[in-house]
């Protein structure tokens, strides 16, 4: 089970009290795209508990995948797992079906339980918004007054690795510019 590419349950097989499906997915699995604060270091690790009631597959269970993340105010790389221990599934089973495939079910799951904006900790003082010290690791003699952290991060990570080519970069620089924050459009 454990290599497979996807995560396919033998409904002919199953034992009738249930079986326990544990093992990870290829790392291919969880495709992040253009994730910048994100990359995945493991394939989704799975525990899960199935069983077929009547003609209810009913899956539980727990999911993880290991993370490298990027802290979104202070830019330091960290790792961490990201997990949801309520992974709830069921699916209507007819007499044709012999294989349910729960990748895509796994996938979505997992994904929700992602970090939206890492912080390597929850005290992370991110960096100084106008010389860009690191406030975890030195002082620096800025007056900070009024200051919004989390944005220099930000600069630091343009600086650093964001390609000028999606419009809503240019929008969040125009923004700056102008003092304010940018909103955030839901997609
Ligand atoms: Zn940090
Ligand atoms: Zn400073």
């Amino acid at each position: 089970m454990e290599t497979q590419a996807r995560l396919t349950v033998d409904i002919a097989r199953l034992e009738s009290e249930g079986e326990t499906y544990k093992g990870e997915t290829p790392i291919e699995v969880l495709d992040l795209g253009e994730s910048e604060l994100l990359t995945p270091l493991s394939g989704i690790r799975y525990t899960l508990f199935i069983q077929l009631l009547n003609t209810e597959l009913l899956v539980r269970g727990t999911l993880s995948v290991h993370l490298q993340c990027t802290c979104v105010r202070c830019g330091a790389t960290f790792e961490t797992d990201a997990v949801d221990r309520d992974f709830v599934e069921s699916y209507e089973i007819s007499p044709e079906n012999e294989f349910m495939d729960l990748t895509d079910a796994v996938r979505e799951a997992i994904i929700l339980a992602l970090p939206g904006y890492p912080v390597c900790r929850e005290a992370c003082k991110g960096l100084c918004m106008k010389c860009g010290a690191n406030l975890n690791t030195s002082k620096c003699s800025c007056n900070r007054k009024g200051n919004d952290m989390r944005w220099a991060a930000l600069d630091a990570l343009d600086a650093q690795m964001i390609p000028k080519e999606e419009e809503e970069h240019e929008d969040l620089d125009r923004g700056k510019k102008r003092g304010r924050k940018p909103t955030v459009k839901e997609k």
